[in-house]
């Protein structure tokens, strides 16, 4: 059986692709001529998390970091930036295939960090005593 933190870190590093954030934009409020259109809001790290009545919330894969009212002008790595200034993701400010093998390496090792964190978190959270007697075996 997988480990739900197997499916957590699978589950967030999947979109690392450009493709699969892309495809979580079913629908999006701008068209392709605005600068806020969904491959920008793709490149910038966001999927799409909205319904029908938010229809532009969307969050960082990287940072989790949620954002909705959109303006059709907006520049998305901006906007990203300008709320969630300590996303590695954000940073970069430019496509992932314009980044080098090693920061694409570094990014992916602190995703993973943080996916562990989270997860150890509600580890602590969801079982109590019986996550206690596992964190004892190990050094504080
Ligand atoms: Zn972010």
């Amino acid at each position: 059986m997988e480990s739900n933190l197997n499916k957590a870190l699978k589950e967030s590093l999947k979109y690392f692709s450009h493709k699969e954030r892309l495809a979580t934009f079913k629908t999006w409020i701008f068209s392709k001529k605005y600068p806020c259109n969904v491959e920008k809001m793709a490149e910038a790290g966001f999927i799409f998390i909205g319904s029908k009545n938010e229809p532009d919330s969307v969050k960082c894969f990287f940072c989790n970091t949620n954002l909705d009212r959109w303006e059709p002008n907006d520049n998305p790595w901006k906007e990203h930036l300008r709320h969630a200034p300590k996303c590695s993701f954000a940073k970069l400010q430019q496509p992932m295939d314009q980044i080098t093998l090693r920061e694409y390496y570094i990014l992916h090792s602190q995703l993973c960090h943080s996916v562990i964190d989270a997860y150890i978190e509600e580890q602590r959270l969801a079982s109590g005593k019986l996550f206690k007697k596992l964190e004892a075996k190990f050094r504080k």
